[in-house]
């Protein structure tokens, strides 16, 4: 089969590029997605608590507004219900190609196209790729010793259990992070103790959830204008707060006095207080968005470990002063196996270049998009990409019509298109000179940074600078040659 186009990912990145190749009458294209339904991490983070920190009107396409979010943030079950119906709505189902588990995308220079193999399918040809994978797509389990020996049941936030029943149950929750804040809460409603094991405290911030009315959705209906001001109303509150988040500023005492005071107000025992205050800079380590993670850390039937763990034993876990704390079961909140260095799938390039080599010391890319020897193939969430105050679907809004301008170009024209390289290296001495006054980089460890303290995560600017620079392909930046067959398929068969 060859396609125009192959999309690698069918969450909301991958979504939102076939609905804008639609848009822009481009049909011949097609979804591949190793899993049985579409929602990509909405479809797997269904832990209890699951919700997203970022109101749900800037956490939605602007060409797919919902005036029926129930709350200002949403849970991640009607999160999910939003992006089926976006499948449902713009007609995508039947470019989907679930089950089809990508594992390596070869360029061929004979025929101007992309090689997809699966590791259970016959391979696809394409003129143009787009990969949607995501960045937090496969879940990682802590190496920590005895993994293995442990003896009780075992769950990752991201692959919950939702056949496990936790009533009466001795729970133990590793990790303190975005998800870890959001279980624990749920958890000590059902289990009969829960153990929190924190490494690190973070900053916590108030999150206040209000239910939205039926009068309010029912403006947002009949003037959808109403909820574009809401959006824009978002934004810019949301871009105000990169002065104090994304730049370690005078400003970054302003939000953690906010964090202290939150704390203050919240915990009362001092010495809980102590153990639970970050000694970071706010905005290295992605911000705590709760108002119930703390009370609930105060119920009677939940403690706070903040002992190192030793090792995982057959009954439960062991601190390093010896105690072995017994749990019925584990829950991992420890986060994702991000690729900082990799890619998600093996990629090779003209002349055979495989890009986990050369992003082997850091990932870098031409505006977190193209990569300079990987013609017609562009990236969401690629390097640098990632907002640490504002929602992500901006982002990738701004990057999906970016890639479909481009592609529709190189599909118009017959041309392939590849970044020059001295345009992408520019780019990112820029990045990486600006990411220095940043927060990320401020001296803590995160998911941001590579173990050599890189940063190939986030987009050091406002949301504003970002969306800007993707707002039109310059294709002086760019190198062109001709798409060489005519007819597709005859190329394909001159390979084979
Ligand atoms: P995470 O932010 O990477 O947090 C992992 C937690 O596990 C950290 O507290 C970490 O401690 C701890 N941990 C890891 N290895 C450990 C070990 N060996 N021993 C003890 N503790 C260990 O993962 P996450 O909470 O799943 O969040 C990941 C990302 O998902 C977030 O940054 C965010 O982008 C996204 N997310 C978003 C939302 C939302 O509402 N929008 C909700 C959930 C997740 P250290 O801090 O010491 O490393």
């Amino acid at each position: 089969m060859t396609l125009d186009v192959a999309i690698i990912g069918g969450g909301f990145a991958g979504i939102g590029a076939a609905i804008r190749l639609k848009q822009k009458q481009i049909h011949d294209f097609a979804l591949f997605e190793r899993g049985t339904e579409p929602g990509g991490t909405w479809r797997d983070n269904t832990y209890p608590g699951a919700a997203c920190d970022i109101p749900s009107r800037l956490y939605s396409y602007s060409f797919a507004p919902n005036p029926d979010w129930s709350h200002t943030y949403s849970g991640s079950a009607e999160i999910l219900r939003y992006i089926e119906r976006m499948v449902d709505d713009f007609g995508l189902r039947p470019f989907f190609r679930f089950g089809h588990n990508v594992d390596g995308v070869v360029w061929n220079e004979q025929t101007s196209l992309w090689e997809i193999t699966f590791d259970n399918q016959p391979p696809v040809h394409a003129r143009a790729v787009v990969m949607a994978s995501g960045p937090l797509a496969n879940v990682s389990f802590p190496a920590i010793r005895g993994l293995e020996t442990y003896e009780g049941h075992k769950i990752h936030s991201a692959r919950w259990d939702h056949d496990y029943d936790f009533t009466d149950k001795k729970v133990a929750v590793i990790g303190t992070g975005a998800s870890g804040v959001q279980i624990v809460p749920e958890l000590v409603k059902v289990a009969k103790s829960v153990k929190v094991f924190q490494r690190t405290p973070g900053w916590a911030l108030p999150r206040t959830n209000f239910a939205t009315r039926q009068r309010t959705k029912d403006i947002y209906r009949r003037f959808p204008q109403t909820q574009t001001l809401a959006r824009q109303a978002w934004f810019w509150g949301h871009e105000s707060v990169a002065l104090g988040v994304v730049w370690n500023s005078p400003l970054t005492r302003v939000v953690e006095a906010v964090g202290k005071l939150h704390l203050r107000r919240q915990v009362k025992d001092p010495w809980l207080r102590r153990q639970l205050t970050p000694g970071f800079r706010a905005g290295c380590k992605r911000l705590l968005m709760t108002s119930d993670y703390y009370p609930a850390l105060q119920k009677d039937n939940c403690t706070l470990v903040t002992w190192p763990i030793a090792r995982l034993a057959p009954r439960g876990i062991r601190t390093v002063e010896g105690i072995e704390h017994h749990a019925d079961v584990i829950v991992f909140a420890t986060g994702f196996d991000v690729s900082k260095t990799g890619t998600p799938v093996p990629i090779t390039g003209r002349g055979g270049r495989v890009l986990a080599d050369e992003w082997s010391t850091g990932a870098k890319a031409y505006k977190s998009i193209s990569v300079s020897g990987y013609p017609n193939m562009y990236f969401t969430f690629g390097p640098n990409s990632g907002p640490g105050h504002s929602s992500a679907l901006v982002y990738m809004e701004a990057q999906i019509d970016y890639l479909v301008d481009a592609i529709s170009h190189a599909l118009a024209h017959d041309v392939v298109l590849d970044v020059r390289a001295d345009r992408q290296r520019a780019y990112n001495e820029n990045i990486q000179r600006r990411l220095q006054k940043t927060t990320w980089n401020s001296g803590c460890s995160s998911w941001y940074l590579t173990e050599d303290g890189f940063n190939a995560t986030m987009f050091p600017g406002f949301a504003t600078q970002y969306v800007g620079q993707l707002k039109s392909v310059d294709y002086d930046d760019y190198t062109t040659s001709a798409y060489r067959p005519s007819d597709k398929d005859a190329a394909v068969t001159a390979t084979v």
